[in-house]
């Protein structure tokens, strides 16, 4: 009997070149060089002599529908219909004709955009999802990104940076996240408060107990009822609990706070890839503007600026002054605790499958 099986449906990433200018498209992979007009401006030029403008303005990740509408209809308008985003969640418009890039210079910043963010600035701050998206954070990310960034604002829009700097939040240490030069991370200081009137309505505490890295949870009866409790001893503050037991809650106005942690590096372009590390923790987590976490990030920039040779990343930088001058030249105060240097690393990451007690 013939057998019909069902075509496989394919999901993911459509193929993007459908979506590409057809400059680009004719001439991938042929480009011969390219220049930096003024600050987020591209200019692209292929072997054949075909050249393409790239006009980039700052967004935060997360879009309303009613702000991307206004930005496809400045794409209409005043580029030539193609837009893509970058990994820092700028939008970028093609044009093939340079008359078209002041106009639309000019739309974009008139509808309150930024335009900036190439070469040696501040590009967008990358986020991870927050109170939007996400049901553990412990602080906003786009209200962060957006209250940060009216303060670097000059940074973004001008190339005053030795190098590029890229600066990420992330509110949870635990999960999504990412590696920055400079990079603003929710800390929780204290371990989680139990529920224990909820704990066996909502939580399998099987998984809960299996969900903590240092095996601090164990199962215990309170008020008679089946519930958790946490060896405060043990407790690393991780927060890994709270998400499958929203009854374990961890989030705490004046203990959640923001570490920042610096030098972070995925791209082996000129040196090696490195860990960012920490250099300044325990500062408010204080919404809607994170005013402390602003003025710390400005100090390090202001010292990179002032410090590092042209081209040097934050990493490099540091790599040439070594981190006592780094403390010494942003001002920072510097504890043995702030630096790991990972030869205690059996102690302080779990780095293996195994539970260890
Ligand atoms: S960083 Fe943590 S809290 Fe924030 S969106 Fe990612 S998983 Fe959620
Ligand atoms: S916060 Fe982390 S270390 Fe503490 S009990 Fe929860 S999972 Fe374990």
């Amino acid at each position: 009997m013939a057998q019909h099986h069902r075509a496989p449906i394919e999901s993911g990433c459509p193929d993007g070149f459908q979506y590409m200018h057809p400059v680009m498209r004719k001439n991938y992979g042929a480009w011969d060089y390219h220049e930096h007009p003024r600050p987020g401006v591209l200019l692209h030029v292929a072997d054949n002599g075909d050249q393409i403008w790239t006009v980039r303005a700052g967004t935060q990740r997360i879009l309303d529908v009613f702000t991307l509408r206004k930005l496809c209809e400045i794409g209409d308008e005043f580029a030539e219909g193609y837009v893509r985003f970058t990994i820092r969640s700028n939008i970028e418009y093609m044009v093939a004709d340079e008359a078209k890039v002041q106009p639309l210079i000019d739309a974009l910043e008139t509808e309150g955009f930024v335009v900036g963010g190439t070469k040696n600035s501040v590009a967008m701050i990358s986020h991870t999802q927050g109170w939007l998206h996400c049901d553990i954070p412990g602080t906003d990310a786009s209200g962060v990104v957006k209250a940060m960034m009216d303060e670097l604002i000059d940074e973004f829009r001008e190339n005053n940076m030795p190098n590029r700097v890229h600066i990420t939040t992330s509110c949870c240490q635990i999960n999504c996240g990412g590696q920055g030069d400079i990079a603003i991370n929710v800390q929780h200081t204290k371990p989680p408060k139990i529920n224990h009137d909820l704990v066996s309505n909502v939580c399998e505490r099987p998984s809960v107990v299996a969900r903590c890295p240092v095996a601090a949870i164990r199962p215990a009866q309170v008020n008679g009822k089946p519930s958790l409790e946490v060896d405060e001893k043990k407790c690393i503050c991780c927060g890994a609990c709270y998400p499958p037991c929203p009854p374990m809650q961890i989030n705490d106005a004046e203990h959640s706070q923001l570490a920042i942690w610096v030098g972070g590096n995925h791209s082996n372009a000129r040196s090696k890839p490195t860990f960012q590390k920490l250099v300044a923790a325990g500062i408010p987590n204080n919404p809607p503007r994170w005013p402390e976490a602003t003025a710390v990030v400005k100090q390090i920039l202001k010292a990179y600026r002032d410090g590092a040779r042209d081209w040097e990343r934050i990493n490099d930088w540091i790599e040439r002054i070594g981190w006592p001058r780094f403390f010494e030249s942003t001002g920072l105060p510097f504890t043995k605790f702030h630096i790991d240097n990972w030869r205690g690393a059996r102690r302080s990451l779990n780095s293996s499958a195994h539970i260890r007690f």
